[in-house]
């Protein structure tokens, strides 16, 4: 500890306008997106972290579906310390063997919409959105060489999250994260989502790519409806259009399949992938379909640091247990307690709300109109005070995420401190 109250003084002596406040610092270093007060935290464990006072929360958010496999895995730091002290790093002028057996493994998984789609090829990036990125450069290549100049357009949904940077943020709904930044790139429609009609009349063969999560992470916990996922894949197909599934928060595990695609029905041409892929280390995947991997050339697309030997090294280390067959099954089994305990308290506390979502991402939203944003912020400050972190989702949705290693003691007592606020909130 009395390293770590160096650490703090050293924090103090440096930062002049920052000031901890117990475990919280105030003004932080850091840019003012993440607001004016931070709760700092030390190490983690299983599911629980620690913050630098040594108090202890339960973690239902997993740093927004990142850690799903928990904190504190000896495994994946063994695997990280040895690659590092073997390779780091040596650009994608060259190939690594992790990262070689990596995408082969992804490859290999079951892929929705296989005989349609043919994936062949993985990129890695670092993040989701730069996933996102790519996939749109590889749609708009796709149609470029297939259909001609003028076949540019790009089809998002409302209630869509793919990321902050320009292109991926031109596909995200939200106005506030869009406006202050616009213009964006052109030639992008955001058309009502689960809207078969809508995207029926929008559709043609000028559209490149439509992209759509199959399970919004950050909307509201909204799944593609089994009728909107068949119009997808017909019109797609129609005119010869990239249908992006952005998995980057619903895939590999954490909605019990290693691609949430499948469960809806959606046969994707591109697939991205990121958050969880390297057990917390910054990692991205796109699955390419040979038609696309057939038409790229050296100079379209590349990243410095994109599947590097120690991200993908852990990578295939927790590749193989969140796509565990029986891992993924125990991630169904927790995702069906954990709604049966949110129903068993709805009606303790006789609350109208609706539990979405599938697996271990659930959305929790209570229908009267008084239980909006500002109530989910009071809940979700007053939870942490309790000891338990709990996200948001879109505008008034409770969100769930936690590690996907976490056991039914654990949720029943997030979901008791989460009810026994709520209980105070009503
Ligand atoms: N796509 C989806 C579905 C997401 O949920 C997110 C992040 O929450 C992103 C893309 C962007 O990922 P990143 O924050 O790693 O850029």
């Amino acid at each position: 500890m009395n390293n770590d109250i160096d650490k703090l003084s050293a924090v103090n002596e440096i930062c002049h306008s920052s000031q901890f406040e117990g475990a919280v610092i105030k003004n932080p270093p850091i840019p003012k997106q993440y607001g004016d007060e931070l709760l700092v935290f030390d190490k983690g464990e299983g599911c629980w972290l620690f913050d630098i006072e040594g108090r202890k929360y339960l973690d239902f958010g997993s740093g927004i579906s990142v850690n799903s496999l928990g904190y504190g895995r000896e495994d994946l730091a063994e695997t990280a310390f040895r690659q590092m002290k073997k390779l780091v790093h040596v650009s994608n002028l060259f190939a690594t063997l992790p990262q070689i057996e990596l995408a082969d493994r992804i490859l290999s998984a079951p892929i929705p919409g296989n005989s349609h789609a043919d994936f062949c090829a993985v990129h890695f990036g670092n993040s989701g959105t730069e996933a996102v990125e790519t996939a749109l450069k590889y749609a708009r290549l796709y149609s470029l060489a297939s259909k001609g100049k003028g076949h540019s357009r790009i089809i998002a949904f409302s209630g869509s999250f793919h990321g902050r940077t320009m292109g991926a943020l031109s596909v995200t709904s939200t106005p506030a994260y869009r406006e202050p930044f616009e213009p964006l790139i052109p030639d992008v429609e955001i058309l009502p989502f689960n809207d078969s009609s809508a995207l029926e009349k929008a559709m043609d063969n000028t559209v490149a790519a439509v992209i759509v999560e199959p399970l919004q992470g950050e909307g509201g916990i909204n799944l593609v409806s089994g009728d909107f996922a068949k119009t997808l894949n017909r019109l797609c197909r129609q005119y010869n259009t990239m249908l992006i599934a952005d998995e980057v928060q619903s895939g590999i595990g954490r909605c019990g399949s290693v691609f949430a695609s499948g469960i809806t029905g959606l046969e994707p041409d591109i697939i991205t992938l990121a958050k969880p892929l390297a057990g917390g280390l910054p990692l991205s995947a796109v699955l390419v379909p040979e038609k696309i991997n057939r038409i790229l050339k050296p100079g379209h697309h590349a990243t410095t640091f994109g599947g590097g030997p120690v991200t993908t090294a852990v990578a295939l280390k927790s590749w193989d247990i969140l796509t565990d067959p029986s891992f993924m099954a125990e991630v169904r089994k927790k995702g069906e307690f954990l709604h049966s305990l949110l129903r068993i308290k709805l009606k303790e506390y006789s609350l109208d709300g609706e539990i979405k979502g599938l697996g271990l991402l659930k959305g929790l939203k209570l229908k009267e109109d008084k239980y909006n944003g500002e109530w989910c912020g009071k809940i979700i400050s007053q939870t942490r005070e309790e000891g338990l972190i709990i996200l948001k989702s879109g505008k008034n949705v409770l969100r769930f995420a936690p590690p996907l290693t976490i056991d039914r003691d654990e949720l029943a007592k997030g979901v008791e401190i989460l009810f026994k606020v709520i209980n105070k909130n009503l």
